[in-house]
């Protein structure tokens, strides 16, 4: 089933908890915090439901799926997935971290391995099918929160201070499942999705076996409440076109006495396979590959933006600015390029499945750790003072004799005043505003922090053959 973006919307009346501050959000689609972001996944949905869009779904037996469903066996599915992520990521400029392709990703590439989920429990595996069937049956949204709160990587300084572990985990176990309790980070996207995943995506010190829980609750499940950052607002669409359509918003997740069936039970008990789940299958390059394809598409935006500025400046004449535009255009290429070669690189899995390469996967978000900052800031550099010659809305207009002041005063050779306006306006929203903050610290964190994703690297590294190079040069130096 392909759900229309207006069902989706209907979908979340559900009754969640969600809080700004103390105040509980009573209908997350005409909040100003969320409305532009379920707005945004309403128009994903549309787009995938469209029958002129059927590069974004497949059909098995009958039925139609969404396309980051695919259990890929080829390059040519792999090259499907990566168009359709390619289309999301357009659709939202690359905005969306979190699109409904990600977390369902995982979960597509970890039903591959069923037998991982069976060694922890007979049963887990059909488990993991079962919830794949269940999300793309009824096209739902899934979201993620895999880490314990910040500081909370060590539970026994907490236990030695005599308090609460807040960290989340199982406290009870029934004949129906499990219960569990505490808090966990950082769900973006929760808000606004249909269900939850919880995890582990990071090791977790010996002793931590209750916390070894990976399972998947409805958003609106009793007991759960989402404690939302400050959220990022704007007036009006065009005086912050990206805050108010892509603000994808971040919460806390908070469980209290939270009821899960034992189908939705994956991993229990068990601190090194609650891990190894994203690793050890390929789930965790298929929800990246994802990441990757998004990163790719908003490099493109903002070297379209950047060159777009030096055109209303009229400093792309100039060679020293081509030059720097000529660079930005060499990094998108350079993104884009190894973005495609994780398809080219593809790798076998088990059970006949197929996955991007993981050093593509590893290396492209490093690249983006490495680089969105610098990028964004030539961004900047580029725009020099034009954001603050701006007035500081569109009031102006109303008012006939200030009207003709800033056409008059405010347009240049290259570009009227009120569209130079907007296009500063949009330039702030990704340089500078409250958004593009938020944005600077998702694309350096959103893997964990810089030197995990280091690691991934160095893991999936062929040490032997780069070895071999240098010991074989040196037995031939000896040998004369
Ligand atoms: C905007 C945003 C969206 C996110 N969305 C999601 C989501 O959808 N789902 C989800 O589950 N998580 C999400 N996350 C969480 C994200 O995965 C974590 O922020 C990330 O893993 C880093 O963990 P941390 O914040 O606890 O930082 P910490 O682990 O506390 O690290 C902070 C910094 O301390 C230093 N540091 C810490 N430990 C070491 C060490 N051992 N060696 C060297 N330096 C160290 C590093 O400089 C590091 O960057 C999101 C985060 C952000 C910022």
């Amino acid at each position: 089933m392909l759900r229309t973006g207006a069902e989706h919307l209907e979908s979340l009346r559900d009754g969640r908890a969600v809080y700004i501050g103390r105040e509980r959000v009573e209908n997350v689609i005409e909040h100003p915090a969320f409305r532009g972001a379920a707005q945004a996944l309403a128009k994903l949905f549309d787009l995938k439901a469209d029958p002129a869009n059927a590069d974004l779904s497949f059909e098995e037996e009958g039925e139609r799926y969404g396309f980051y469903y695919l259990k890929p066996k080829s390059r040519e599915d792999l090259r499907f997935r990566m168009n359709g992520h390619r289309r999301f990521a357009e659709a939202t400029l690359g905005m969306f971290g979190r699109s409904p392709d990600h977390v369902a990703s995982f979960v597509t590439g970890m039903t591959s391995m069923p037998e991982m989920f069976d060694a922890n429990r007979a049963g887990f595996g059909a488990n993991i099918q079962g919830y794949y069937d269940y999300l793309r049956k009824n096209d739902l949204y899934a979201t993620y929160a895999v880490l314990p709160p910040q500081g909370m990587r060590n539970p026994a300084l907490y236990i030695q201070q005599n308090r609460p572990v807040p960290s989340l985990r199982v406290v009870r176990e029934t004949d129906g499942g499990v219960v569990i309790s505490g808090m966990k980070m950082l769900a973006t996207g929760a808000a606004v999705a249909n269900e939850m995943w919880i995890g582990n995506i990071q090791p977790l010190a010996p002793g931590s076996e209750a916390e070894a829980i990976t399972c998947a609750i409805p958003v609106n499940a009793p007991g759960l409440s989402l404690w939302s950052r400050r959220p990022i607002t704007t007036p009006s669409a065009i005086e912050g076109p990206l805050t108010w359509r892509y603000e994808e918003t971040d919460a806390m997740v908070l469980c209290d006495e939270v009821k899960v069936p034992w189908e939705r039970v994956f991993v229990h008990n068990d601190t090194n396979l609650s891990r190894d789940i994203y690793y050890k299958t390929p789930g965790h390059s298929f929800s990246n590959h994802q990441s990757c394809v998004r990163t790719w598409v908003k490099i493109g935006f903002l070297v379209g933006l950047a060159s777009r500025i030096t055109q209303a400046t009229g400093a792309d004449k100039i060679p020293a600015v081509l030059e720097t535009l000529g660079r930005l255009a060499s990094l998108e290429a350079t993104i884009g390029h190894v973005v495609m070669g994780q398809v080219e690189a593809a790798e076998n899995w088990p059970n006949g499945f197929m996955g991007c390469s993981r050093r593509g996967v590893y290396a492209a978000i490093n690249w983006m750790y490495e680089n969105y900052s610098p990028i964004v800031d030539t961004v900047r550099e580029l725009c020099g003072g034009g954001a603050f010659q701006m007035p500081a809305d569109r009031s102006i207009l109303e008012d006939p004799e200030m009207k003709e002041t800033f056409e008059t005063y405010w347009h240049s050779p290259q570009l009227d005043a009120l569209s130079r306006m907007d296009l500063f306006r949009l330039a702030w929203d990704i340089t500078s505003s409250d958004f593009a903050g938020r944005h600077l610290q998702y694309e350096r964190a959103y893997l964990g922090a810089h030197f995990v994703v280091r690691h991934h690297g160095y893991r999936e590294a062929p040490w032997e053959k780069f070895h071999a190079m240098v010991d074989d040069v040196l037995a031939e130096a000896r040998e004369g």
